[in-house]
């Protein structure tokens, strides 16, 4: 019996005093070695055997125990180690997503609208800007950042100083800059892993149809009407969604012009297009500022929210926001049936 006290005294030792685990072992080891040597027929102490209990073999016995108990338990560690430093297959090969993508999407995959389906899909869609401006500035910023995985933009100006109070995706050192280079620069900088195409030119009818086939949906953020009024009648022929967003100096308007689900398109609701110098652009008229970004803000959520199937999108609505009131409203807004773009849809 004194002998396991002996044991349980190195033991309690080793833990009080913190010593290392191979300290406590050699100790514990010399005792053993000290109770097997005293009980040993012909070269133990018979009064120390008796003083300290058990015989020679049950010591033995007991260190042979010991040994297979401890050998057991570092095959065990050893085995846990070589688990633990197995590194985790990349998650690439299991999903889409990186884990340094993961963490950059952790955000909306926590969102019960969107989550890891979402994401994914936000990342294999195809989305084309039209316009890098006021209105395009935002929507691409969040675009990218959001994780669209294909952003194409098409414009044919450059970056000028009197853009920038506005157009956010620029800046002061890349005024001269083709604009749609200057937006892959800012895009490719905030998020690594979208791709993005930029085309320098003004979007014209002889490439329209071909370019917007190859995406999922566009945005309009264009302040002329010959490019609004195409991108409506390419959409609304190729059955694409399109989010089209509109300034005036304090005012803003978004829809998403969806005539293949049942939305009107941009002719139903606008058939008359203004007379040349009827509407003025922004250079013109002036614009307040942060307006491009609450609207152009708007079209990326509205996008977001399509490609993924959260919510409620604009279709059928039309939000019209006054900023100098700090109003919104949205109006019902129905298709006609003798619209000349998309009066044959259903
Ligand atoms: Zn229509």
């Amino acid at each position: 019996m004194t002998g396991l006290i002996g044991f349980a005294v190195i033991w309690g030792a080793g833990r009080g005093l913190g010593w290392p685990r191979a300290l406590s072992l050699g100790l514990a080891l010399l005792w053993l070695l000290l109770l097997v040597a005293v009980h040993a027929p012909g070269i133990g102490v018979p009064q120390v055997a008796a003083m300290l209990g058990g015989d020679f073999r049950l010591w033995l016995i007991f260190g042979g125990v010991a040994a297979a108990v401890l050998a057991y338990g570092a095959g065990l560690g050893a085995l846990r180690a070589r688990v633990k430093a197995r590194p985790v297959a990349p998650l690439s090969s299991q999903g889409p997503f990186s884990e340094v993508e993961l963490d950059r999407y952790a955000r909306h995959i926590l969102l019960r609208e969107i989550g890891g389906p979402g994401q994914r899909r936000l990342k294999e869609a195809k989305v084309l800007v039209v316009g890098a401006g006021g209105l395009g500035s935002p929507a691409l910023l969040y675009l990218a950042a959001a994780g669209v995985g294909t952003i194409g933009v098409i414009d044919a100006d450059a970056v000028e100083g009197s853009n920038l109070q506005r157009q956010v995706i620029h800046t002061d050192a890349r005024i001269g800059l083709p604009k749609v280079f200057s937006a892959e620069a800012a895009m490719k900088a905030l998020n690594p892993f979208v791709a993005v195409r930029p085309y320098h030119r003004r979007l014209e009818p002889d490439i329209a149809t071909d370019l917007i086939a190859d995406y999922d949906l566009v945005l309009d953020g264009t302040d002329n009407f010959d490019t609004r009024y195409l991108v409506n009648r390419v959409c609304a022929g190729l059955g694409k969604p399109l989010i089209a967003g509109a300034l005036t100096q304090w005012e803003g308007q978004l829809s998403v012009w969806d005539p293949a689900r049942g939305a009107p398109c941009y002719d139903c609701i606008f058939p008359t297009r203004p007379a040349p110098g009827m509407v003025p652009t922004c250079a013109e008229a002036g614009v307040a500022a942060p307006l491009p970004g609450i609207i152009g803000a708007m079209m990326a959520m509205e996008a977001v929210k399509l490609i993924t199937g959260a919510g409620e999108p604009l279709r059928g609505r039309l939000l019209l926001h006054d900023a100098l009131h700090a109003e919104s409203r949205v109006i019902a807004v129905g298709k006609r049936a003798d619209c000349p773009v998309c009066g044959g849809q259903s």
